[in-house]
């Protein structure tokens, strides 16, 4: 049987998942592939650490260079992270006119627009599946099966680190520190949990989701990002008593005046088939012209996961091998992306929730509901909580009809310079549009 020898760089989470696919489904693979995909190194960082015992130990290496010296080696699989030397390495693979598949969202969100270019430039492949949403097979929807048709929107939940800690909050009332450090303890969210709950890990991918569906160059500057730092479990609670649940979304949606890219939490009706993705689960509502409202969920994160993603690239690449192809797909490089222009994000027009912290004294609600309604913000909804012994100020919470972003921006500007806002008003808007509320019918 015919082989092809290809390389992981890494044989950390991603890189044991993938070798261990690869040499548990060998069957099934060399069945569906008509060839047998050999592991011919793995490099790592530190060859002294012992290693799991299903991996040989001849296989690893600290060196780049034998791997990229051998002729047997015709796919490198970059799984190591970071954008340097992984970088440097995927370009030296590329030029000597090795298939890639990388799972690295960060350097592709930083660089990608380069390697892709190099790719294309010198006929290889470069496929990326892992790198978004783990296993859930979304960037091979975008690329291949959606080909035909046109996308509207995406909403996605694709961060399992937030969204395990939301949905804490949500369902056993848990503040957002003790949710985030028991997020840590279950190996849900990383020791330095940054890059997740400001939002950027959710920016990176959707700047890869955005840039497929619309052929557009969008990258991490174009993104309006907000994290999930400053939500309260009252703005779960008081969110859900209007039917609503509390996500982070990152949102990309198609409109004739441009792109509008954003990551921020959003409340969403209850009956979106997105309030019941719960815990590291992630999810992406793709609407298009053709097959109207489509879902894919999954873990969005995860060894073998991720893994499996990684591998059907490997066996994609493969195949084109078998039939002396490449260069079937789209790149995210001219000329398959494209300038687009992008909707600054305070033209944002939706509903709100604004929750404002206020001294407990007459005539307060009538100061916000002037100001609000001097700045164009009409109300829907008013819920007005007194001072109690664990919060001595009183809560107002407005659910606003649709408004103006920026006029809602200036109305809080001018509120919380109010003598009676005892803090910064909460903030959260409110995606109601028909691809978020339900799928079909
Ligand atoms: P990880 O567990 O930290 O593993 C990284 C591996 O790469 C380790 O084996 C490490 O070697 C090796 N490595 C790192 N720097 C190296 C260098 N300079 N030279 C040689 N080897 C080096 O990382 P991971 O979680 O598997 O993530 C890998 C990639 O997949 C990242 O781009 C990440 O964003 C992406 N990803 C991860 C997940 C996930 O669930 N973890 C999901 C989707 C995408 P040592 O073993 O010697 O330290």
């Amino acid at each position: 049987m015919k082989e092809i020898g290809i390389a992981l760089l890494g044989l950390g989470n991603v890189g044991l998942g993938t070798y261990r696919i690869l040499a548990d489904h060998a069957r099934d693979i060399e069945r569906r592939l008509g060839a047998r995909v050999r592991v011919r190194h793995i490099l790592v960082r530190d060859s002294g650490r012992a290693r799991p015992e299903d991996v040989p130990a001849a296989l690893i290496t600290r060196d780049i260079a034998p791997i990229l010296a051998d002729p047997e080696v015709s796919v490198v699989v970059e799984v190591m992270g970071g954008l340097s030397p992984a970088r440097e390495f995927l370009e030296k693979a590329i030029a000597s006119g090795r298939h890639v598949v990388t799972a690295n969202k960060a350097l592709l969100t930083a660089h990608g627009e380069a390697l892709f270019s190099q790719a294309l430039a010198r006929g290889v492949d470069l496929h990326f599946e892992g790198a978004v949403c783990g296993g859930i097979p979304i960037i091979r929807t975008l690329r291949e099966a959606l080909a035909s048709d046109r996308v509207s929107s995406i909403h996605g939940i694709v961060n399992g680190t937030t969204n395990f800690i939301l949905s804490a909050m949500a369902d056993e009332g848990s503040t957002y520190e003790d949710a985030l450090a028991r997020a840590q303890k279950l190996g849900y969210a990383e020791a330095d949990p940054t890059l997740d709950v400001n939002g950027m890990d959710a920016a990176q991918k959707l700047c890869l989701l955005a840039s497929l569906a619309f052929a557009a160059r969008v990258s991490p500057k174009d993104v309006h990002v907000e994290g999930i730092t400053s939500l309260r479990p009252v703005d779960i609670t008081l969110g859900r008593e209007a039917g609503y649940v509390l996500k982070l979304l990152a949102i990309a949606r198609r409109l004739p005046e441009g792109l509008d890219v954003r990551v921020h939490p959003a409340f969403i009706p209850g009956a979106s088939p997105l309030a019941d993705v719960r815990g590291a689960f992630n999810a992406v509502l793709l609407q298009s012209a053709a097959l109207g409202a489509s879902l894919f969920s999954g873990l969005g994160a995860g060894s073998l996961p991720t893994g499996s993603a990684v591998v059907s690239d490997i066996i994609d690449i493969c195949r084109n091998l078998l039939a002396g192809v490449s260069g079937r797909l789209p790149m995210l490089s001219a000329p398959y992306v494209q300038e687009v222009p992008q909707i600054p994000s305070d033209e944002r027009r939706g509903p709100v929730y604004l929750r404002f912290s206020v001294s407990d004294e007459p005539g307060v609600l009538g100061r916000i509901a002037t100001v609000l309604g001097e700045k164009g913000v009409s109300l829907a909804s008013v819920i007005q909580r007194p001072a109690r012994p664990e919060d001595p100020h009183a809560t107002i919470v407005v659910f606003t009809h649709t408004a103006r972003e920026r006029d809602v921006q200036a109305a809080v500007q001018w509120i919380d310079a109010l003598r009676s806002t005892r803090s910064p008003t909460q903030v959260i808007r409110i995606e109601e549009g028909p691809g978020v509320l339900r799928v079909g019918g």
